[in-house]
């Protein structure tokens, strides 16, 4: 019997326009760079887009897996076209070296900018379907909030993106992009995609699907998908900081009946417009922000989160204006989690555990968002930095 091959690739970055550090091939080799049979040891076992493919493909007795290459990196500045050339490259050789292919699974995030593509998964989508040909069918997933082109869907309907933010739902959609593309290729069922674009950029802060108007659109997104001939909706509230025309939010609908997925596709997206108030949020400040959580009385932890300098939606994590207030403040019993600053950890390493040590902590990659705070500290204690996530996701790769 012959077995139909499948390849599995993954290409992930979100790319913030503005911040001042570029992510260069490094970031993508020293974070997650992993070719051929590497990929098993890196994903089986794991709630990714990836665990996921192997995990349905794995099931499948006529099926042959060729792992091709998958290469994801924090989110960051843009991607440097050496990065991405290199990385393209590498996915293109692995493609052509495999063979003939009967499908392949991808995993993308759809917010990747590279210095000189605006759209580069879509100039990836492009070369790979060139190169393996239009019959061939591909399916992606994709994170919610990538800024989506209509040009995605002319190289193949089946694009599923997350449901959920925080994004624990990355295994889930590589297990329904693999059935889909199962289904077509075993049972040759036909794919419509319907896409329609929003001229809004809503802010991620309230983007979270437990509540607002972003878990109402997945509620509605749920209860399309329920209906007769159509097969998948996904919301994207895209990217905002990343500077390029295809951004902003969009609807796809995965259908079997190409009348039915339009008219799906454009009531979710008249939905999508009627809460766009919602997503907008009076935030504090952070003087605000810290004398409210000083005035919530509860034994349990509060966490106060600077969401402007997100580190996994890009941010540099070293600006300094919430560390100065709260040293400022001197309140006990108060952690200040993550700060990038390789400077003070190499100072505090050779300082050694339990000693004194002079630090200018932070305000080193965006000092115009609050210059770095001196401090005389203590080493308490050092580590590796290597740690186990045992929560609903597992990937290092998430962007939050
Ligand atoms: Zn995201």
């Amino acid at each position: 019997m012959r077995k139909h091959r499948i390849g599995i690739a993954f290409f992930y970055h979100e790319s913030h326009s503005y911040s001042p550090m570029k992510t260069e091939i490094e970031q993508f080799r020293n974070e997650g760079y992993f070719i051929g049979d590497e990929i098993y040891d890196a994903y089986i076992g794991t709630k990714t887009e990836v665990g996921g493919f192997l995990d349905v493909l794995k099931q499948e007795k006529d099926v042959e897996i060729v792992p091709l290459l998958c290469a994801a990196a924090i989110p960051s500045g843009v991607v440097s076209t050496e990065a991405y050339s290199i990385i393209e490259k590498q996915m293109l050789e692995s493609i052509q070296q495999a063979g003939g292919l009967d499908g392949l699974l991808l995993a993308l995030h759809g917010a990747m900018v590279v210095e000189d593509l605006f759209d580069p998964e879509e100039h990836l989508l492009g070369k790979i379907r060139e190169l393996i040909g239009p019959s061939v069918p591909i399916a992606t997933t994709l994170d919610m909030h990538a800024n989506l082109s209509e040009k995605m869907i002319h190289y193949t309907p089946l694009h599923f993106g997350f449901k959920t933010y925080p994004h624990v739902d990355m295994y889930e959609q590589g297990v329904h992009a693999s059935i889909a593309l199962l289904k077509q290729l075993k049972e040759g069922v036909n794919y419509y995609a319907s896409f329609e674009k929003l001229p809004m950029m809503p802010p991620s802060i309230n983007m979270r699907t437990a509540e607002g108007p972003m878990h109402k659109m997945i509620e509605w997104a749920k209860q399309a998908e329920e209906e007769e001939g159509i097969y998948n909706v996904s919301v994207f509230g895209g990217f905002p900081y990343s500077d390029i025309p295809m951004v902003g939010a969009s609807v796809l609908v995965v259908s079997l009946n190409p009348q039915k997925g339009k008219e799906t596709a454009q009531k979710m997206a008249s939905l999508f417009w009627s809460v766009r108030e919602e997503f907008i949020m009076e935030l504090p400040d952070v003087k605000e922000g810290l004398n409210l959580s000083l005035a919530i009385e509860d034994d349990k932890p509060i966490v106060l989160a600077d969401i402007s300098d997100n580190p996994l939606s890009c941010g540099s994590g070293d600006t300094t204006e919430l560390l100065r207030e709260m040293v400022h403040m001197n309140i006990p019993d108060t952690l200040f989690g993550g700060l990038y600053d390789p400077e003070s950890i190499e100072a505090c390493r050779k300082a050694g555990a339990g000693n004194k040590v002079s630090l200018s902590l932070g305000g080193k990659v965006s000092p115009e968002f609050g210059e770095p705070v001196q401090v005389e500290a203590t080493v308490v204690a050092l580590s590796d930095g290597i740690f186990h996530n045992s929560g609903p996701s597992i990937s290092i790769y998430e962007s939050i």
